[in-house]
């Protein structure tokens, strides 16, 4: 599904990846861990063609979407991304904040497009606020709009980041079990977590990165238990 060759991002002379090589398989779940600081977000929105690359290839379902010839509708159709910080519109409803995008960006007829938002607040638990306005909604709430959003064109691959960060401690678990129930029913999921009992759970496979490369990756089990790289053992030795 996603192929990250040689994935190299430079701010200025700091070189913020290193040369990432990373695969996702449809249906899986890969979670991203590493101390602030170390690319997790970089990595992400380069997937997503948020920030240019230097070197390397995103390839998506065989598209080379970092090929500047390839359309960028391709990239934006086959991912959804959600973000720490909630970014839902303020000024719209939550059921256009779900609207919009395949609305205006992707000309989906009003009809359908509204009728899609729907299912997708009921999916979320939202339902009913689908004519509030985001700010009379908890953190949790507007974390669960934001992912009813980032599903609303079907998107082959959804990119989490660390969405759950900003939430007090008692919104965190609505959101991670909306994510588990994503998880249950095949969606395909590339996310950053501090959450490393929640990595546990859900994560087909845990990828540790470390100044921009990327140190090890395996099960859960392995990586987060019995980790082999000295730098994933000191991590995780100050975390858990
Ligand atoms: P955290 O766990 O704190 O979210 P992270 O692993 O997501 O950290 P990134 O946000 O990817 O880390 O940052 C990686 C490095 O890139 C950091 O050194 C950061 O300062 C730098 N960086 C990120 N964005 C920019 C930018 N727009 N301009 C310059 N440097 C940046
Ligand atoms: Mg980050």
């Amino acid at each position: 599904m996603l192929e990250v060759r040689n994935l190299v991002k430079r701010y200025g002379t700091h070189q913020v990846l290193d040369g990432v090589d990373l695969d996702v398989a449809e249906h899986e779940v890969v979670v991203l861990i590493g101390s602030s600081g170390s690319g997790k977000s970089t990595l992400l929105k380069c997937v997503n063609l948020l920030e240019d690359i230097d070197d390397g290839r995103i390839v998506l379902d065989g598209v080379d979407i970092s090929d500047p010839r390839t359309n960028p509708d391709h990239a934006r159709r086959g991912m959804g991304i959600v973000f720490q910080a909630f970014n839902l519109f303020p000024h719209l409803t939550v059921l256009d904040n779900v609207v919009l995008a395949p609305k205006v960006v992707h000309k989906v007829p009003e009809e359908q497009a509204r009728e899609r938002a729907l299912e997708l607040l009921a999916k979320v638990g939202l339902e009913e606020k689908a004519k509030s306005y985001p700010d009379r909604l908890s953190g949790g709430q507007q974390q669960r709009v934001a992912i009813a959003r980032a599903l609303a064109y079907d998107p082959k691959l959804l990119l989490l980041d660390e969405i759950t960060s900003a939430l007090d401690p008692e919104l965190v678990g609505e959101v991670l079990t909306l994510v588990r129930e994503l998880a249950a029913s095949g969606t395909t999921l590339l996310m950053a977590t501090h959450e490393m009992g929640f990595a546990k759970q859900v994560a087909d496979r845990v990828c540790f990165l470390d100044g921009g490369a990327l140190i090890e990756s395996g099960p859960p089990s392995q990586i987060l238990e019995a980790p082999e790289h000295p730098r994933t053992q000191q991590f995780l030795s100050r975390i858990i």
